[in-house]
C-alpha cells in the first residue's frame, strides 16, 4: 500500500512538470480525456475490482453530473462551483435509490440491473425538453476562478489538466487511505461472500450501498468536469456504450488496483481514437469496429490477465512490510466480562430442519464462564448446523439462545457478535491478499468506529494505530508473531487456522466458538492451541469447541455434550461421556 502512495505521489509531482512542457495541445487534450475516464474507473476500481460488486451503470452518473452543472449554469446563472454539489447530492440520491433496490441481489441480477438503469437514465436524458432532447445542452461556460478583481479561466488546456489530474490524484489518495483502514478492510471482506464478514459485525449491505455510493459520485464529479470541458452535454456520452466502456478500462487496466484505473483508462482512450480511424480504412466501410476489439480484448484479458494489466507490473515491485507505528498506542476499549459461576450461554431445545431433515434436534446445554465445553459427534451430527444456530447464521426452526441472560434467538449475526460472541469456520475464511495482521485486524471491527470520511481524510489514525497493536497483541498471544506481514493466502493451514483465532480474539469475546481449529494443525501445533486454551479459561473465557482430535478435547474440556444424527445422545465430563457405551458405540465405533 505504501508504494503504490509513492507512486501517486510522484505522479502528483508530474503533473505540474507535464503542463509546463511544450507538449502540442492536442496531447493535454487526450490527457485530460484520460483523466476524467480514469475518475470513473477509480470508482470502479472500489466498486467492482475490491468489492466485487459489477455496474454498467457509471456513465449514467457521469450524466446526472454533467447534465445538473449544464442546466443549473444554462438556466439559473449558478456558480458551477456550487453545482458541482448540487451534481453530488443528486447523484448520491438516485445512487442511494438505485442501491437500495438493486444491491439485496445476488449474482448477474446487479449487472443486469445497472444496465437497466443506464439505459433508462439514457433514454430519459434523450426525452426532456427541459435537458435539450438527443441534442443536449449547448453554450456551457469553462471553469474560472475568482481571482482579484476578475477571474481566470480554466479554459480546455494546461490549467484544466491540472485541475482535472488534481481532483483524480486527491480521489486515488483518498480510496487508497480508505482501503487501508477499519470500513476499508470491511468493504475489502465483500468479495469472500457475507458469512465471515457479517460474523465479524459487519453489516455487508451498507457497505455494499456505500461503494455504490462513493463510486457514483466519483463518475458525478467527472460528468461535472467533462461537462465545463466539452461546453456541451448530450445523451451519448452517457449511454450504455460508454457505461460498458468504462467497465473496460477498469477491467482492461486491473480492477483491483487504483493505478490500474489510469492504465486503464489511458489504453482504451489512446485504442479507441486509432482504432475509429484504423478499421474503417482496413475494412473499407464505416462502423465502430473498436467495439468488436474491445470485447475480444476484454475476454482475452479475463482469460489470461484476470487482474488486469497493472498486476503484472505490480508483480514486479517490491513489497514491503507495514510500517509499524503502534507500538505506543493505547488499548482498545474492553468488554465488560460475565463473572466466574455466570451462565454465559444457554441453549434451550434449538431445532434446525432443512427440509425433512432434522439436522439439529432439540437440543440444549449451557456454558458457564469459563468453562470449556466440546460438542463432538460424528461427521454429519449437526455440530456446525448447531454453531450456526447459536452464532445467527442461519435462522432456528425453533428453540431459544440465551447469551448473557439476553434473547439473541432472532439476532443476525453481525449483533450477536457485536455483543461479544466470537467465531471461527470450519473452512477457513479469510481474505487472501491482506496480510495475517489486517486480517485479524478485522476482528476488531466492533471495537472501533472511525468511517469512510474520516478514513479517506486519515484522521482516524489513532484508531488504526489501536487496531494494529491490538491485532499484532493477539498473533503474538498464540504464537504468530512471525506471520504478521505474511499474505494471509501464502499462509499454511495450520497458521491460517491460529490466525482465525486470533481475529475472533480481537473482537474481545466472552465467548469463542471454535469449529475444528485443531484440524490441518501439526502435533506441536495442537500443543500451543491447547495452552493458549488453557490460557484463556484462567482469563475467563467461555469456549464452544467442535473437534474431532479427542486428545485435544479430553485434554481441555471441562464438559462434553455429544450429538448423533442431530441428537444428543449424552453429556458429562470427558470421563463420563468416555465411559459411557453408547458413545463408545456411535462415536468411536468400538462396539456393537
Ligand atoms: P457436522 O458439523 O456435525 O459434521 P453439519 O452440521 O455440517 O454436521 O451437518 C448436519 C447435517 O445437516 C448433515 O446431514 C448435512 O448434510 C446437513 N446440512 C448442513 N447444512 C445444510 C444445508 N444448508 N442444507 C441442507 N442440509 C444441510
Ligand atoms: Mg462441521
Amino acid at each position: 500500500m505504501n508504494k503504490q502512495k509513492l507512486s501517486i505521489w510522484l505522479l502528483a509531482a508530474a503533473v505540474p512538470l507535464i503542463a509546463l512542457a511544450p507538449l502540442p495541445d492536442f496531447w493535454i487534450a487526450q490527457l485530460n480525456y484520460i483523466g476524467l475516464y480514469a475518475l470513473v474507473c477509480l470508482g470502479l476500481v472500489l466498486l467492482t475490482g475490491v468489492g466485487g460488486l459489477t455496474s454498467f451503470g457509471q456513465a449514467a452518473f457521469v450524466g446526472i453530473g454533467a447534465y445538473t452543472t449544464a442546466w443549473l449554469t444554462l438556466n439559473t446563472g449558478m456558480s458551477p462551483w456550487l453545482t458541482l454539489f448540487v451534481g453530488l447530492g443528486l447523484t448520491a440520491a438516485s445512487a442511494l435509490l438505485v442501491g437500495f433496490i438493486t444491491l439485496r441481489m445476488s449474482g448477474h441480477y446487479l449487472p443486469l440491473a445497472t444496465i437497466a438503469w443506464g439505459l433508462a437514465l439514457y433514454y430519459l436524458m434523450g426525452n426532456l425538453d427541459a435537458l435539450g432532447k438527443y441534442d443536449g445542452l449547448l453554450g456551457l461556460k469553462s471553469l474560472s476562478i475568482p481571482w482579484m478583481n476578475g477571474s481566470i479561466d480554466i479554459g480546455q488546456g494546461r490549467l484544466f489538466f491540472v485541475l482535472t489530474w488534481a481532483i483524480l490524484i486527491a480521489g486515488a489518495v483518498a480510496l487508497l487511505n480508505l482501503l487501508d483502514s477499519r470500513p476499508g478492510r470491511a468493504i475489502r471482506s465483500l468479495k469472500g461472500g457475507s458469512q465471515m464478514a457479517e460474523a465479524m459485525g459487519i453489516s455487508t449491505f451498507r457497505y455494499k450501498v456505500t461503494i455504490f455510493v462513493i463510486a457514483a459520485l466519483f463518475a458525478s464529479v467527472a460528468g461535472w468536469l467533462l461537462a465545463h470541458f466539452q461546453r456541451t452535454v448530450n445523451p451519448s456520452a452517457f449511454g450504455l456504450k460508454m457505461g460498458i466502456e468504462y467497465l473496460f478500462m477498469a477491467v482492461i487496466g486491473g480492477v483491483g488496483h487504483v493505478w490500474g484505473a489510469i492504465v486503464g483508462a489511458a489504453l482504451i482512450k489512446l485504442l479507441d481514437d486509432y482504432l475509429q480511424v484504423a478499421l474503417p480504412a482496413l475494412i473499407g466501410t464505416s462502423g465502430s469496429y473498436e467495439v468488436i476489439v474491445f470485447g475480444v480484448a476484454m475476454v482475452l484479458v479475463l482469460k489470461y490477465l484476470p487482474d488486469g494489466l497493472w498486476s503484472v507490473v505490480a508483480r514486479k515491485l517490491p513489497k514491503a512490510p507495514r510500517h509499524v507505528d503502534w507500538q505506543n498506542a493505547a488499548e482498545l476499549p474492553a468488554r465488560s466480562k460475565p463473572a466466574m459461576g455466570d451462565v454465559v450461554l444457554k441453549v434451550d431445545k434449538i431445532r434446525k430442519q432443512f427440509g425433512g431433515l432434522v439436522a439439529v434436534n432439540d437440543i440444549s446445554f449451557d456454558i458457564g464462564a469459563g468453562q470449556i465445553v466440546g460438542l463432538i459427534g460424528p461427521n454429519g451430527a449437526g455440530k456446525s448446523t448447531t454453531f450456526n444456530l447459536i452464532t445467527g447464521v442461519l435462522s432456528k426452526t425453533s428453540g431459544q439462545v440465551l447469551f448473557r441472560g439476553q434473547d439473541i434467538s432472532a439476532l443476525p449475526s453481525r449483533d450477536i457478535s457485536r455483543q461479544g460472541m466470537a467465531r471461527t469456520f470450519q473452512h477457513v475464511k479469510m481474505i487472501p491478499d491482506m496480510t495475517v495482521l489486517e486480517n485479524v485486524a478485522l476482528g476488531a471491527y466492533t471495537r472501533g468506529s472511525s468511517g469512510v470520511v474520516s478514513s479517506m481524510l486519515r484522521t482516524n489514525k489513532s484508531e488504526e494505530q489501536r487496531m494494529m497493536k491490538e491485532a499484532q497483541r493477539q498473533l503474538e498471544r498464540i504464537g504468530m508473531g512471525a506471520y504478521l506481514h505474511e499474505q494471509a493466502g501464502n499462509l499454511a493451514m495450520g497458521p491460517q487456522r491460529l490466525m482465525e483465532i486470533a481475529r475472533a480474539l480481537c473482537c474481545d469475546p466472552a465467548l469463542l466458538l471454535l469449529d475444528e481449529p485443531a484440524a490441518g494443525l501439526r502435533h506441536k501445533e495442537k500443543q500451543g492451541l491447547a495452552a493458549v486454551l488453557r490460557q484463556l479459561q484462567g482469563e475467563g473465557m467461555s469456549i464452544l469447541l467442535v473437534e474431532h482430535d479427542m486428545d485435544l478435547v479430553m485434554d481441555v474440556c471441562d464438559h462434553l455434550v455429544v450429538m448423533e444424527f442431530g441428537t444428543l445422545l449424552t453429556r458429562g465430563t470427558p470421563a463420563e461421556v468416555q465411559a459411557n457405551p453408547a458413545v463408545r458405540a456411535a462415536y468411536l465405533g468400538t462396539e456393537h
